[in-house]
């Protein structure tokens, strides 16, 4: 069994202007370091374009008509402070989606084992109606409800380790049993929720704050107290990993202080739990991470460990 590695160039058009931190480079630098000769036997292709059917799954139709209805011609319209539409950011917005259901299919077939989608725009903080923090479509939401939809999984887990919490994926499943949200991220910060308190209507929210300066011990302890037992109990059919790499020591957006081996740890622990749950089904969508060094070592330790050979 192999590893997806999924992209494409659709991922390069969508575009939030001059010094944005959430920019194409992102995925130039990942595509690049993945081309080292120790990621030969990654399954590569691209990403599938996404359908609407896909978005309404998590999206309500006036909300995507919405977007395209402010989707500029040329140049770019601002959304809010940090969010913007380009020409391509729509065509970008339906392949990342695309791609992830994609990979959906190709581990719920077992085809391969797992899957890392490196597409861009993010989308955790998409909440159902309100595009926000450089999000417009919920990738991982929406990879949850086709798993749900298309292959009969009655649970799915989504754990999210990017630095910010993901409003947007507790916003759409906070009254779904069917689906687990987990998420570890440093607070106070962007977007201001997140609190342990925040458990969603049927308990299936679990959040596991961090303070600022925290690095891999007080990171790897909450993954151990606080996220992978409740994986573990859930017991889903498929694990979806919101992969934010903004935690890095490195990057310039928040003060969390985590090194590639924090990440390929992580990446092994919810391998070991897909495992003993779930045969080891395991999508990862890219979600932030904005110190381009930073992000493509910690993707690389990432892939490498879901690749087996870490
Ligand atoms: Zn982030």
């Amino acid at each position: 069994m192999n590893t997806l590695l999924l992209t494409h160039p659709a991922g390069l058009t969508h575009d939030n202007g001059p010094g944005h931190p959430e920019r194409a480079d992102r995925v130039r630098v990942i595509e690049r370091i993945l081309e080292h000769e120790k990621f030969m036997t990654l399954i590569r292709a691209q990403a599938e374009n996404g359908t609407r059917e896909q978005a309404l799954r998590v999206h309500p139709e006036s909300y995507i008509q919405a977007l395209e209805q402010t989707s500029p011609l040329d140049g770019i319209a601002r959304l809010d402070s940090d969010t913007t539409m380009s020409p391509g950011t729509l065509a970008a917005a339906f392949r990342a989606i695309g791609g992830a259901c994609q990979a959906v299919d190709e581990v719920m077939r077992r085809d391969v084992q797992n899957a890392f989608v490196a597409m861009r725009p993010p989308g955790h903080h998409a909440e159902r109606a309100t595009p926000m923090g450089f999000c417009f479509f919920n990738n991982a939401a929406v990879a949850a409800r086709h798993a749900l939809a298309a292959h009969g999984a009655c649970r799915v887990a989504i754990m999210d380790f990017d630095v910010h919490h993901g409003n947007g994926t507790q916003d759409i499943f906070w009254s779904d049993p069917n689906v687990m949200y987990l998420s570890t991220h440093e607070m106070p910060l962007y977007p201001g929720t997140g609190s342990a308190a925040e458990r969603g209507e049927y308990n299936n929210i679990v959040n596991a704050p961090l303070c600022a300066g925290d690095a891999g011990p007080q990171f790897r302890e909450a993954m151990e107290v606080a996220i992978l037992p409740r994986i573990e109990q859930f017991h889903p059919d498929i694990l979806i990993v919101s992969a934010g790499f903004d935690a890095h020591r490195r990057d310039p957006l928040a003060n969390i202080n985590l090194v590639e081996a924090d990440f390929a740890w992580a990446t092994g622990k919810l391998m070991d739990v897909a495992d003993r749950c779930c045969d080891g089904r395991l999508v990862s969508v890219l979600e932030g991470g904005y110190d381009l060094d930073g992000l493509a070592r910690s993707v690389a330790a990432h892939v490498l460990t879901l690749m087996g050979v870490a």
